[in-house]
């Protein structure tokens, strides 16, 4: 009797050669393999009359042999193998490309059920490269359910299939369930023994669903629990306690430009409020591309260095570390405190003396890259972090920085505008506040989506803008080599520049140097170009407010969320600003799409139709940034279930909070957390 720890070796039909190909897909045991879930199934168990197949799509039909499989030889080495099924309704042609194999598998008068693509080609239809299995007499319904793995090449369905059949055989049947049986029986969860088997092996439809939903619950349950842990032990800790803030007479506010909205003061006052609590602050703040994130992480930085600390903000790139220092400098300064730029494209001089500044604590207000987090970076006395743009950096680059200091303040911020429900449970181990409210005088950015056919009018209404005092940035999708069709923003700089000679183009790219990057944005801030042609370095965080016309080229390439972000690099100015999304002319889907942001300006409103038109996304298996790989749960399609999750893993976690009594769980939640730490690195 095998056992779960066993090697794979011992699985009949696996060698030493398809063990290798296993082990890319991190199998190695027969508890890996258990824990390897189908990415979809087919269902073969619908089976449709030949007849009544009239579109594209995936089909299991039931069918009997009706010509001899005949092969012929095209191109070099290429095969095609040519034959035609029938049933009671009609009769579909069936190819095989380079597969000889199929040929012998197919007898003339052998009724199969076959499973695979229909393509149509005007009215003629054929049935291409399917899966077949002999119906065997007698047999009630020879469609079954299959599982379809991840696989990697040169291992097969068929292999996958073997190895899983090996481990569930040898789970046992005292198989400890980490999920308690009153969780079980309240949400009518099967256990884990019954789950793994209809994931494995389904019967039914209906089984795959059941199961499927027990392990999404058992996933999000013990991710709950992890994070609840997480937070509440961060709560026993040590924090620093920061000076108790009188808001009515803080010298802050009154180095402000503007008005704080109410939602920045809400955000400001919550963190003053956990900063002088004495525990360690870990607070998210969460805001729409525009709604001024960035003082409220300048309040942090001056409440720091009142307190008599330092203070590190990190941002994802160069360009926005500067721009950063550029707008918090001043600032702060009129408050007495010094600020200090670090970036790794400085160089040895500026370097040397922003590390030593950073020493003596002469530097309070550190501002940088993940150059921070390097190992020649020591604070004087660093009591404040704030990561900007915080899902561009893992848990561990986060916690990298937070370990320059003794239990430092956390502050990250994300412009990722997702439902507050979620943003709690995906940021669990956090605090949330939310900035709901732009800033006022804001005028809704017009929005249009265009197809080619508009080009001339475009390029017209850019130079139009720019005559009337505006800038423009234009976007393009990343190119990758061999992509036809698309312009690269090289190419699509040289274009523009032609089309208008009398205005000033610069083009910023990723593969620029970033010192060659943070002098083409500033010329770019400093008005000395018109037009902008980049990729998408420029879509976090970049705050020019004289420009006021976005062009997004082949915007059907981009997620509605991240075309948001990029829309909100205007309509920060007074001016009217628009923005123009290219591709409506990419069928229907694209155009649809792309309809939604030209309606709503609202960031919450773009997410929602985002993850609802995504879909529930890949059926098993979905990373998110720092936290624990999710393999089973999505936390877009599953949300109903993660708030349940959520909410009785706080109920145990209140009653037992070291899970004493519940070993297995615990166990678990322990290794899930475990691999964090190498999987978290995005
Ligand atoms: P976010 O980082 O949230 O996208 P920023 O902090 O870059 O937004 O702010 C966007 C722009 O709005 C900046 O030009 C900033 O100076 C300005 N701003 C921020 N808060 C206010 C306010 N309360 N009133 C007016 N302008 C503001
Ligand atoms: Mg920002």
């Amino acid at each position: 009797m095998p056992a779960l720890e066993d090697s794979i070796r011992f699985v009949k039909g696996v060698g030493p050669k398809k063990a290798a190909l296993f082990e890319k897909l991190h199998i190695r045991t027969l508890r890996d393999a258990l824990e390897t879930y189908p990415r979809d199934y087919e269902d073969r168990t619908k089976i449709t009359p030949i007849a009544d197949i009239a579109e594209d799509g995936k089909y299991a039909v039931r069918a009997v042999v009706g010509t001899e499989p005949k092969t012929t030889h095209i191109r070099k080495g290429m095969t095609l193998v040519k034959c035609t099924i029938f049933d009671e309704s009609g009769s579909l042609p069936v190819t095989y490309f380079n597969n000889p194999y199929a040929a012998a598998l197919l007898h003339v008068g052998q009724e199969y059920v076959f499973y695979g693509r229909v393509q149509m080609n005007g009215h003629a239809r054929m049935l291409v490269s399917p899966q077949s299995e002999k119906v065997v007499p007698d047999a009630e319904h020879p469609g079954r359910i299959v599982p379809v793995y991840p696989l990697t090449a040169g291992l097969s369905q068929r292999d996958m299939a073997r190895v899983t059949e090996a481990a569930l055989d040898a789970v046992p049947g005292d198989w400890p369930d980490p999920l308690p049986e009153v969780l079980r029986a309240r949400y009518n969860l099967p256990d884990a023994a019954d789950a793994l088997a209809a994931i494995h092996r389904p019967q039914s439809a209906q089984d795959v669903t059941d199961a499927r939903r027990r392990m999404v619950f058992e996933e999000l349950f013990l991710l709950c629990c992890g994070l609840q842990q997480l937070k509440e032990r961060r709560k026993a800790e040590n924090g620093i306690a920061f000076e108790r803030i009188s808001q009515s007479t803080w010298d802050f506010w009154d180095c402000l430009p503007f008005m704080p909205t109410k939602a920045q003061i809400r955000a400001i006052e919550d963190i003053c409020e956990d900063c002088a609590s004495g525990r360690p602050m870990n607070r998210l703040v969460q805001g729409d591309v525009g709604s001024g994130k960035t003082i409220v992480a300048a309040a942090l930085c001056a409440l720091a260095a009142k307190s008599g600390f330092q203070a590190a903000f990190m941002a994802p790139t160069e360009i926005l570390a500067a721009q950063h220092a550029e707008t918090l400098a001043p600032l702060l300064e009129k408050l007495g405190i010094t600020c200090t730029l670090l970036t790794g494209s400085m160089n040895a001089a500026q370097k040397r003396a922003a590390l030593a500044a950073i020493e003596s604590g002469a530097a309070q207000v550190v501002i940088g890259t993940h150059a921070l987090i390097q190992q020649s970076v020591t604070f004087h006395q660093l009591g404040a972090v704030v990561a900007d743009e915080q899902h561009r950096f893992g848990v561990a680059q986060r916690a990298a920085l937070s370990s320059k200091g003794q239990t430092p303040h956390v502050l990250v911020m994300s412009a990722t505008p997702i439902p507050r429900t979620l943003a709690l449970i995906l940021y669990g181990d956090l605090d949330v506040s939310v900035l709901d409210e732009v800033p006022p005088g804001r005028q809704p950015v017009e929005t249009y989506a265009v197809g080619e056919n508009m080009r001339k009018r475009i390029t017209a209404f850019i130079d139009k803008q720019i005559g009337q005092g505006g800038q423009v940035y234009v976007v393009c999708p990343l190119v990758e080599e061999g992509e036809m069709n698309l312009k690269s923003a090289e190419q699509h700089a040289v274009d523009l520049q032609k089309a208008l000679p009398h205005r000033r183009v610069a083009v910023l790219h990723g593969r620029m140097k970033s010192a060659e990057k943070e002098r083409v944005m500033q010329a770019f801030a400093a008005q000395e170009y018109d037009i902008l042609v980049a990729t998408t370095v420029i879509e976090v965080g970049v705050d020019v407010p004289n420009a006021n016309l976005m062009v997004v080229e082949d915007a059907d390439r981009f997620g509605l969320s991240q075309l948001h972000q990029l829309r909100g690099r205007v309509g920060r100015g007074t001016r009217q600003s628009y923005c123009i999304f290219f591709g409506a002319d990419k069928g229907q889907t694209a155009r649809e799409r792309l309809k939604i942001l030209c309606k709503t300006n609202d960031g919450f409103e773009v997410a929602r139709a985002d993850l609802s038109q995504r879909g529930p996304g890949d059926f098993f298996g979905r990373r998110q940034h720092g936290l624990p790989a999710l393999h089973v749960a999505d936390p877009i399609a599953d949300l109903a279930l993660m708030q349940s999750a959520r909410e009785e893993a706080e109920q145990i976690l209140q009653a037992d909070p070291q899970l004493e009594g519940y070993p297995e769980l615990r166990a678990r939640v322990h290794r899930m957390f475990e691999e964090r730490d190498d999987e978290a690195f995005n």
